[in-house]
């Protein structure tokens, strides 16, 4: 792609490193945003900045939230003896949409993938097995994606804690191997969750 200016390239080149976004899309973009009136431009810049700067984590579940402990954790209505343990923000959303689950979550930030390099340690696993053997909770739902990387992760996690008095259970899997979470309709999240089964017996493939 030749570009007429370069102050225009490198506008391209930062927004094409963006996942799913090629050169010619980049493009679309930021000519949108050049026929915008300049505020449009300063806004964008402005909010993506201070998001990054400013943005924290869950100090108890990982999950993003803007104070210490997220609106979740702190809210008395929810059970927090009941931990359902997700791959990311994406899964909370997806499952709060839902409206069925009353419980707390864990955001691991990922799964154990070697491929990628991506080992226990890089992920929030230590903590929520801390969590667990310091008792009192009292079920931990596995609503991993069902990937190879995703019953990679429950496995290793149950591991760990299936010497606790916790009881474990994975959501039914009536969502298709290799969907993702955030893909499922509302409706079959809500009945999985409802309807989730001991964890032992959604790992008889392994
Ligand atoms: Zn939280």
């Amino acid at each position: 792609m030749e570009f007429s200016s370069k102050l225009l390239e490198k506008a391209v080149n930062e927004m094409a490193q963006l996942p799913g976004i090629g050169k010619r899309t980049a493009l679309r973009l930021v000519l949108h945003l050049l026929k915008q009136p300049e505020e449009q431009t300063q806004y964008l810049a402005q909010a993506l900045t201070t998001m990054r700067e400013e943005i924290k984590f869950c100090k108890s579940c990982h999950n993003i939230s803007d104070v210490a402990l997220c609106e979740i954790c702190s809210n008395p209505l929810r059970n927090n003896k009941v931990i359902c343990v997700v791959e990311d923000i994406r899964d909370v959303m997806a499952i709060e949409n839902t409206g069925q689950f009353k419980g707390i979550y864990h955001v691991l930030g990922g799964k154990i993938s070697p491929v990628d390099g991506i080992g226990p340690s890089q992920l929030h696993i230590a903590s929520l097995v801390e969590k667990v053997k310091a008792g009192g909770i009292e079920e931990l739902i596995f609503a991993l994606s069902s990937t190879m990387e995703g019953d990679t992760t429950n496995f290793y996690i149950f591991r760990q804690i299936k010497d606790c008095e916790v009881k474990t259970s994975a959501i039914a899997r009536g969502i298709a191997v290799g969907d993702e979470l955030e893909y499922a309709d509302e409706v079959t999240l809500g009945r999985s969750i409802l309807n989730r089964i001991p964890f032992e017996h959604s790992m008889k493939n392994l």
